[in-house]
């Protein structure tokens, strides 16, 4: 069980090309050069004095979504593969990048991390039964859904058929399922990626359906692998979780509606923190049962592997918000 913590300033956008980079990747220590672990940010109070964090390791403007994917997705499919669980968040302030991370623009170089991770996942699984000879097969299956105010919705149920409540969850032979919750088996990449598309418009729409914005709710798509033999099941689960975004709306909007939001989103990205913080300690209890994202997830169960994707923009009009994703990831450590 382990956990990296990552963090990835994204470049200037067009709109803030003429605005300064405050937000800066640095090696660690008094090195000069070296591949950067460390994010540096002026004290908002006294801007001649830095803040430094560290993390497993730091991406800067440069790096690109192949960098990302390659350094650090690639390496978790073999893991996969051997039966353990792989969890991917994309955590940040909305604008920071999470959704670029995750899942990309439509080019092949801007391509995110899910679909470079589903195209490896269907290019090793057509090599295992290539390899066996055709005595171990392969079937990969997803399920997409999103968690808006602590419910549960289904990314392949239209907006219009969804129950407001959400679907409930229920524990069964100590595992957390979601009831109702539809599963597709996708057999290929294209067929993974038309019912991916589809389920990313159910959740604009409903964003529109439900007068809350996509940023406000978790998006968790669960790609489940089963490898079968004669004698032998083998099931893991690669989770990718694009979070709502971690801004303090407390600051900017009061309105009851938003507080309900806020306090939902605030406390599940607590307990997420708080058992990224208990894997990475090695800690035996990791409170994982105390909200329905991590509970859903058996966030640190299954001798799993988490990576934390820390996203950041490098602009001023950022700053506090900034610095309070790097106290969260901080925290994580
Ligand atoms: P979030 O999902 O965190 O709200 P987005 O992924 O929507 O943020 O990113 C906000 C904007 O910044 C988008 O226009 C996106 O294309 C752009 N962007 C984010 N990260 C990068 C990057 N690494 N390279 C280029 N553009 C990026
Ligand atoms: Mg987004």
């Amino acid at each position: 069980m382990s956990v990296r913590v990552v963090a990835r300033i994204r470049p200037l956008l067009k709109l803030e090309l003429d605005k300064d980079s405050i937000v800066t990747a640095a090696p660690a220590g008094n090195e000069t050069v070296g591949s950067p672990t460390v994010v540096r940010i002026p004290n908002p109070k006294n801007e001649g004095e830095h803040f430094s964090f560290q993390f497993n390791s730091v991406y800067d403007q440069e790096a690109t979504q192949q960098d990302i994917y390659d350094y650090e997705v690639a390496p978790t499919v073999k893991h996969l593969f051997n039966g353990f669980d792989t969890t991917i968040f994309a955590y940040g302030v909305t604008g920071t990048g999470k959704t670029h991370t995750m899942r990309g623009g439509k080019s092949l170089a801007d391509r995110g991390v899910i679909p470079r991770l589903l195209s490896s996942i269907y290019r090793r699984s057509r090599k295992i039964e290539k390899d066996s000879r055709g005595s171990t097969q392969v079937e990969v299956a997803m399920s997409y859904y999103e968690i808006y105010c602590d419910r549960v919705y289904d990314l392949f149920e239209p907006p219009e058929k969804r129950t407001p409540s959400g679907l409930p969850i229920r524990d069964n032979n100590g595992k957390t399922v979601v009831v109702g919750l539809t599963e597709r088996p996708c057999t290929t990449l294209k067929e993974f990626e038309q019912l991916y598309d589809q389920a990313n418009v159910n959740r604009s729409t409903s964003a529109t359906k439900l007068n809350a914005h996509s940023s406000r709710s978790h998006a968790i798509l669960c790609v489940k692998v089963t490898q079968t033999t004669e004698t032998h099941t083998r099931i893991s689960t690669a989770s990718a979780i694009d979070l709502a975004g971690s801004e303090d709306n407390r600051r900017t909007e009061n309105m009851k509606d938003r507080m309900v939001e806020s306090a939902s989103i605030n406390k599940s990205l607590f307990v997420l923190a708080q058992c990224v913080e208990a894997i990475s300690r090695k800690q035996s209890r990791i409170p994982y049962r105390e909200s329905k994202m991590t509970r859903i997830l058996s966030l640190g169960q299954n001798n799993g592997l988490t990576l934390m994707i820390l996203n950041l923009a490098p602009v001023r009009s950022y700053h506090l918000d900034t610095l309070s994703s790097l106290n969260f990831a901080n925290r994580t450590k």
